[in-house]
């Protein structure tokens, strides 16, 4: 499916809207095309614009002969979370993550839960301004151990991420993308080159649902999980959003779990988080914690050994059992931590056995709390 490109753009940047001005910044990925467009190379959306026209994202737009990004340096707020709801369970657990987003989404799912921010075509949304030295200044100050690139994906402000991260990585601070995989292989290349942990988000199993649902293809995020897996040290967790009646079948949880374990093994943790109802989707209802309980089992079957609901009180469900033994590892109680059965390696306390994250000595102390904070103008 094709979907329309925006209109022209009143104006060049930088731009004047409501006293603010919004700095544009040179991107990279783009071709120019024979018929005089020029096209955006960063996802498979290839946008191909006329001068003045924005992309389906809306935050790519051309601009003269070339595509610029217009959010550079601007993002829709700030938050201090737990790096727990991002989500990652094997990635510096109990630690604070200070996360942001921009505006705009490269696909369009019906049932976004992050539509306000993801479907937005107001620059007021984007009411923070920070530079990349800014964004890792405040992480260092809030004391957090990683910067989240999330609320919508940061595939589509790459060329901001990717400074922010080279910022933080300078600082000790690591870079977390919380991502729907849906990119070209360049742009993949180069975005995952500056990360150290990912959360990618797998809509479902079949090419019907990213067509119809998302309007977008299942097959170029499945190469973002095989490119994780094979060709970077990206820590990497997957989220599944179960939604009754669309994606949600035993065989459709069975074949995406068989792929899972067969393409990129058995450690690479699963979060089958529930859906409500929103934006463009309204006629199905919430997900039952039975349903996120079923997916969790048909994983663990197919050999998944780290697998987890999400967005329901479930302590079980939710908590890190040692694949070998069985010993509790992590206890989560939503997002807070409870009892802890790693040794400073990393290993099962009881039977040595290894767990496959990113572990320190000791677990993080920051708990379930969520602070928003305002960075101001950098
Ligand atoms: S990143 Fe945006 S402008 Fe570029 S191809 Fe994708 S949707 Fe189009």
């Amino acid at each position: 499916m094709s979907l329309p490109c925006s209109p022209p753009l009143p104006g060049r940047s930088p731009r004047a809207h409501d006293g603010v001005v919004h700095e544009t910044h040179p991107t990279t990925f783009w071709s120019a095309l024979p018929d005089g467009r020029v096209r955006c190379d960063v996802c498979p959306r290839a946008c191909s614009l006329h001068e003045g026209q924005r992309g389906l994202c809306f935050v790519r737009a051309r601009e003269g002969d070339e595509i610029v990004l217009t959010t550079y340096g601007r993002s829709s707020g700030f938050c201090v979370d737990p790096i727990e709801k991002k989500p990652l369970a094997h990635f510096l657990p109990g630690t604070s993550v200070l996360s942001f987003g921009t505006a705009g989404c490269n696909l369009a799912c019906r049932f976004c839960q992050n539509w306000d921010i993801s479907k937005s075509r107001e620059t007021d949304t984007l009411a923070d301004a920070a530079s990349p030295r800014a964004v890792a200044d405040a992480a260092v100050r809030l004391g957090c151990r990683s910067v989240a690139f999330t609320y919508n994906d940061p595939v589509i402000f790459l060329e901001y991420a990717v400074d922010v991260a080279d910022a933080c990585r300078e600082r000790g601070i690591r870079s977390v993308a919380v991502t729907a995989g849906y990119v070209n292989a360049e742009p993949r290349r180069d975005l995952f080159a500056h990360m150290d942990a990912a959360n990618v988000d797998l809509k479902a199993f079949n090419e019907d649902f990213y067509r119809r649902v998302c309007a977008g293809r299942l097959a170029p995020v499945l190469e973002t999980l095989e490119f994780l897996k094979h060709g970077t040290d990206v820590w990497f967790e997957i989220t599944n959003l179960l939604i009754p009646g669309l994606n949600d079948s035993d065989a459709e949880l069975d074949a995406m779990m068989r792929w899972v374990v067969d393409r990129l093994g058995p450690d690479v943790p699963m979060h089958f988080t529930a859906f409500h109802p929103d934006w463009k989707m309204l006629d199905r209802p919430p997900t039952p914690a039975s349903t996120l309980s079923r997916a969790r089992r048909i994983a663990m079957e197919n050999g998944v050994r780290y697998a987890y609901t999400g967005n329901v009180r479930d302590v079980d469900g939710q908590s890190t059992r040692c694949h070998a033994c069985g010993q509790l590892l992590v206890e989560r109680d939503g997002y807070a931590l409870g009892a802890w059965g790693l040794d400073p390696s990393g290993r099962c306390a009881r039977c040595a056995e290894p767990c496959a994250g990113v572990f320190e000595e000791r677990p993080g102390r920051w708990g379930a709390r969520r602070l928003p904070v305002r960075l101001g103008a950098a």
